[in-house]
């Protein structure tokens, strides 16, 4: 059999005009601001205008630990979301835009995929509506008022040697992770170290995708810590004084982008914050405008659900007040087998042994889930190499936990292969029981939430944190930071902090190397493990093979 590949499909989509897409959510067209025929934002006036309006029902799309094999939460999130419409719903997704740096490394695409896309996905892959370009510059504004005000006389008395914020670009560069800036004499400033990170995990970023409303963006940028003095007392942006005129330039980056399925179904593809040192959701905007104009709203966050419905739930769930009243969690054959010990090179051979021994994983997630209150459904996103034993050991497993598990073909069927979930979710969601509650109070200490969710969500027996890192929390929480929520970065592959260790682990530490205060953003990174924040690109990078073929259409690209 061969299929066509996710750029072939895509480049056959019968796209609406998407002033049409935007009608079908009430938006008319005066409060859609287009770029080009398939593409728009919603005005800021608009959103304002539809405050007063009820929400609509919120399901998450989260996932098992990923596995090299690939899972599909945002394939699923767009399966779901036509599912929801061909059975009659008025639904509404909302996932990330892309980075463009990993586009030529060797990543997925971030529109989904099959017959379950969003379009047009080259230029939600590219540049699409500019705004990783205006958070790009937003940031760099701030590195270079920075260096400027060393230059002519730090009045501030920033120490160079501490200077935290770096610089960004949306590029897989790795010959920038470390430099010297200023070289070159006296009317080039004072000679550092500093380094660029890849534009998406800037916490400009992250804080385009928590702030509410422009006024709170600027607040937020504001609170964003740049440098210590000698004396460690923190500087902020509001003290170089950079926080209106990076405002400036997010201004139009803050409306929501508003795009459609290959069903024609409306998408909103808004923000795009790292999953590990930030919270991995598309924005906060874009879900609250979204629940405002549809009655179902079906939403991603990144990798599994240890870190991404965690920090889903008790970071943008909590700031922005959402109650979500159904969670997808999604499941492979292949992930299945390969938590169960399967090498990937054998994933097309049937084996319900394996299954079996990687169901604990599932079952964790369901668990997990579960105890925050909200109903969970899983959805197996179907291969083509599954076989009907196979899934039924997963729908077995699901169903002695208590849950449920609907196999799904939208890959390859679109909106046919999603109805019985579709269904089930708005069920579910319908009935309203759903109970949800953070995993923790804003009151609790810093550490104590962080072993909260590394004994309740990890599993783990205990956390290891030095005295230097007790003791900078400790600090924090006598500066008023006690109250911010926590978010984790740690390997996306396991419970636990060793990538290694499959399935459900249980009797592990979690060892703390570093904290960071990403005070705009409003929380605190806790740093188990290495984390990239600028990514490299492979030894045979996607982008040897990308280019344009005769007809100028862009090849290569997935
Ligand atoms: P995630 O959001 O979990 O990272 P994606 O939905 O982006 O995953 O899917 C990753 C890749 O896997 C995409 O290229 C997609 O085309 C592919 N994929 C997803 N589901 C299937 C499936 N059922 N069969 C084959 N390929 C799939
Ligand atoms: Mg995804």
């Amino acid at each position: 059999m061969s299929f066509k590949s996710d750029i072939e499909i895509a480049r056959d989509a019968k796209k609406r005009p998407i002033q049409e897409i935007g009608e079908k959510l009430g938006i008319a067209s005066q409060h859609l601001l287009p770029y080009g025929h398939d593409k728009a934002k919603v005005s800021q006036e608009f959103i304002n205008e539809v405050q007063a309006r009820p929400d609509g029902k919120l399901i998450l799309v989260t996932a098992i630990n990923p596995t090299p094999a690939g899972e599909g939460k945002t394939t699923t999130t767009v399966g779901l979301g036509d599912g929801l419409n061909a059975i009659g719903k008025k639904a509404a997704i909302c996932i990330r835009e892309a980075s463009l740096g990993p586009c030529f490394g060797m990543k997925g695409g971030a529109a989904g995929g099959g017959y379950a896309q969003v379009v047009p996905m080259e230029e939600m892959n590219l540049h699409f509506t500019g705004d990783f370009h205006a958070i790009t510059s937003a940031h760099n504004l701030l590195s270079a008022m920075i260096d400027n005000h060393i230059y002519w006389g730090n009045e501030l008395q920033i120490d160079e040697r501490r200077v935290a914020w770096r610089r960004v670009m949306d590029m897989n560069d790795r010959a920038l992770r470390d430099i010297v800036v200023s070289l070159g004499g006296v009317t080039n400033g004072f000679p550092r170290q500093t380094g660029f990170d890849i534009t998406v995990a800037s916490e400009v970023m992250a804080i385009l995708c928590l702030a509410r409303d422009l006024d709170n963006l600027q607040k937020r940028l504001g609170n964003i810590i740049v440098a210590y003095t000698r004396e460690r007392k923190a500087i902020y942006c509001r003290d170089i004084g950079a926080d209106g005129a990076m405002t400036v330039l997010l201004k139009d980056a803050m409306q929501p982008n508003l795009v459609q399925t290959l069903e024609n179904n409306p998408a909103f593809v808004h923000g795009g914050p790292f999953a590990n040192i930030a919270h991995g959701c598309n924005s906060v905007i874009a879900t609250t405008t979204a629940l405002k104009l549809a009655d179902y709203v079906v939403t991603e966050a990144g990798f599994g659900a240890d870190l991404g419905a965690e920090k889903f739930f008790d970071i943008k769930c909590r700031k922005a007040g959402l109650a979500p009243d159904c969670v997808v969690l999604v499941a492979t054959i292949r992930a299945m087998k390969m938590n169960g010990g399967v090498a990937k090179a054998d994933l097309g051979e049937e084996n319900v042994d394996a299954i079996k021994a990687g169901c604990p994983n599932l079952g964790r997630h369901i668990q997990n889930l579960k105890g925050f209150g909200v109903p969970v459904v899983v959805a197996i996103n179907h291969f083509v190499t599954d076989t009907e034993a196979e899934v039924q050991a997963v729908k077995d497993y699901v169903a002695e936990m208590g849950s449920e598990a609907i196999l799904c073909t939208h890959w390859a069927d679109g909106s046919a292969g999603t109805r019985d979930l579709a269904t089930r979710v708005a069920e579910i969601a319908d009935s309203g029981q759903a109970q949800f509650a953070p995993l923790y109070p804003d009151e609790m200490g810093l550490f104590e939430k962080i072993e909260t969710i590394a004994t309740r969500i990890y599993h783990a027996d205990e956390v290891l944190a030095d005295k230097k890192i007790r003791d900078q929390l400790r600090a924090w929480e006598a500066e008023g930071f006690g109250n911010l929520p926590i978010c984790m970065a740690k390997t996306q592959y396991s419970f636990s902090t060793d990538p290694n260790l499959r399935g459900a682990p249980t009797g592990h530490s979690v060892p703390i190397r570093e904290v960071r205060l990403s005070a705009g953003a409003g929380f605190v990174v806790v740093i188990c493990g290495e984390i990239m924040t600028m990514p490299g690109l492979p030894r045979h990078p996607a982008a040897l093979d990308i280019g344009l073929n005769d007809l100028g259409q862009i090849e290569g690209l997935f």
